[in-house]
């Protein structure tokens, strides 16, 4: 995961979610030349894979690669959960 560049008072909104147990905290993030990674202890694979899934989910990311989806749903008026790409490999597949 690539670090996140954050200011040193963004940290205690990342130590705040800790606090909370807030899954948002999880991440790699660089300070002042220092990373600190914050990963959730004894993960089975499965759930690491959900929690991936949920976080490129709620910032709008393709669920497979993690590129950010631009275009909506205009049935359900959100964000496509893949990136244009992904979308079409799977419309293929079903068709
Ligand atoms: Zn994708």
């Amino acid at each position: 995961m690539k670090p996140k560049s954050i200011k040193p008072n963004e940290l205690d909104s990342v130590f705040s979610a800790i606090k909370k147990g807030d899954d948002e905290s999880i991440g790699s993030y660089l300070i002042k030349g220092y990373r600190i990674q914050i990963s959730k202890h004894n993960l089975t694979g499965a759930e690491r894979v959900q929690m991936l899934y949920k976080k490129r989910r709620d910032n709008g990311l393709c669920i497979i690669c993690g590129t950010k989806v631009t275009k909506k749903n205009p049935r359900t008026g959100s964000l496509y959960r893949l990136c244009d790409y992904h979308r079409g490999l799977i419309d293929k597949r079903s068709a």
